[in-house]
């Protein structure tokens, strides 16, 4: 990764350190999201919405407060399996082109309020697929939100295919074909491949190694969901799909040899703080072992993973950072940039990218910052 750019650096060390010019930073402070579900991005108010249209739905005709009350995970829970049950409220409800393009939009919507310049959206378009509605159409009608988000909202965007284990939840076949179709729209609104949980069982990650060596031919990023609620071996196995990026990788806290290894390869880690405390990945925000790891040289981006299912955005991540972990402006526009460095996107939209993030942090650096607690008005030497 590129350092971040000097001029950047100098104007954070002159921001107060104070709670309040954090939190002002934090919300002005151009962001790039890169590990970000569409299926867990569903808000409760947009569940109660498109429940009203889905006669089987247990959400139908509920009011938004309970809705709320059923799908978000808005406290610990003892493991991911448990989160995972929160999505099965969301796939039916995610089962027409209407649905899935509303949902796109509304993200770039999201994330055009926080600053966040650039997001890439991943899915698995097998689980968003009905009779009559293929995994191209669902791909498509996420294309069209996305696109319609762009003009509307200014934020861009790239999607990331999900592959799926275990192949007892979603076939090799099914797997195969949603490869085949990231191949296929490889630099036409597919900028990434992943693979993911859909629920308890084994399938090594290196069953998934033909699709990844297709994935980098055709020129797509590459990423995997590994080491989140530590499985032995993932993380080897991650890094022999040759992956540009790791998706949670908190088993990483286990390994200084993998640490090593990761720092060497330039991979960088997409951290998700309150995703990994509410599916019991870590014990509190103050446990997670991202600040040791960017200590000690590691690239790290932060995200939401589900800003639906947690209810949170991403801003409330990046707060997590100053607050519970003690990170000052510097760090803070060290982890946007990563966000920026870490993008599938081409070098010379990386360039574009990395120019926008520089103009718009540089004046969210610039506006005034209130004076810190320290120095508050009334304790300034009187003028005589
Ligand atoms: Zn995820």
């Amino acid at each position: 990764m590129r350092p971040l750019p000097a001029p950047l650096r100098a104007a954070a060390r002159r921001v107060p350190r104070t709670p309040e010019a954090l939190a002002r930073l934090i919300a002005a402070l151009p962001k790039v999201e890169t590990h970000l579900h569409l299926d867990g991005a569903v808000s409760a108010e947009t569940a109660a919405r498109l429940a009203a249209d889905a006669p089987g739905s247990p959400l139908r005709g509920l009011p938004v407060e309970e809705v709320r009350r059923r799908v978000v995970v808005d406290r610990p829970r003892a493991a991911l399996p448990e989160v995972l049950a929160a999505f099965g409220a969301f796939y039916p409800l995610l089962r027409s082109a209407a649905a899935v393009e509303l949902v796109a939009y509304e993200l770039l919507r999201e994330a055009a309020r926080q600053n966040v310049l650039y997001s890439e959206v991943r899915f698995a378009p097998v689980l968003q697929a009905a009779e009559g509605f293929p995994p191209e159409a669902a791909l498509d009608a996420a294309l069209r939100g996305l696109s319609r988000g762009r003009a509307d909202f200014g934020a861009d965007s790239g999607v990331i295919i999900c592959l799926l284990r275990p192949f007892s939840a979603v076939s090799r076949e099914d797997n195969a074909a949603m490869a085949a179709l990231a191949v296929s729209r490889a630099g036409r609104g597919v900028v990434g491949l992943d693979v993911a949980d859909a629920g308890a069982g084994d399938a090594r990650l290196a069953d998934y190694g033909p699709w990844f060596q297709a994935a980098r031919a055709a020129g797509l990023g590459l990423t995997a969901h590994a080491g989140e609620a530590g499985r032995p071996g993932e993380l080897e196995d991650a890094l022999a799909l040759g992956v540009d990026r790791i998706g949670h990788g908190v088993a990483l806290r286990e390994s200084p040899a993998l640490r090593a290894e990761v720092r060497r390869r330039g991979i960088f880690v997409e951290a998700n703080p309150t995703s990994n405390l509410r599916t019991g990945a870590v014990s509190s925000y103050a446990a997670h072992p991202l600040k040791s790891w960017r200590e000690e040289g590691l690239a790290v981006a932060v995200s939401t993973d589900d800003p639906g299912v947690f209810g949170v955005d991403l801003n409330h991540e990046y707060e997590v950072l100053a607050r519970e972990l003690g990170f000052g402006p510097e760090d803070l526009l060290e982890v946007a940039w990563a966000g920026v460095e870490s993008a599938f996107v081409p070098a010379a939209e990386r360039r574009a990218l990395a120019e926008r993030f520089e103009e718009r942090a540089r004046a969210a650096l610039e506006s005034p910052f209130p004076a810190g607690r320290t120095r508050s008005t009334s304790e300034r030497p009187r003028r005589p």
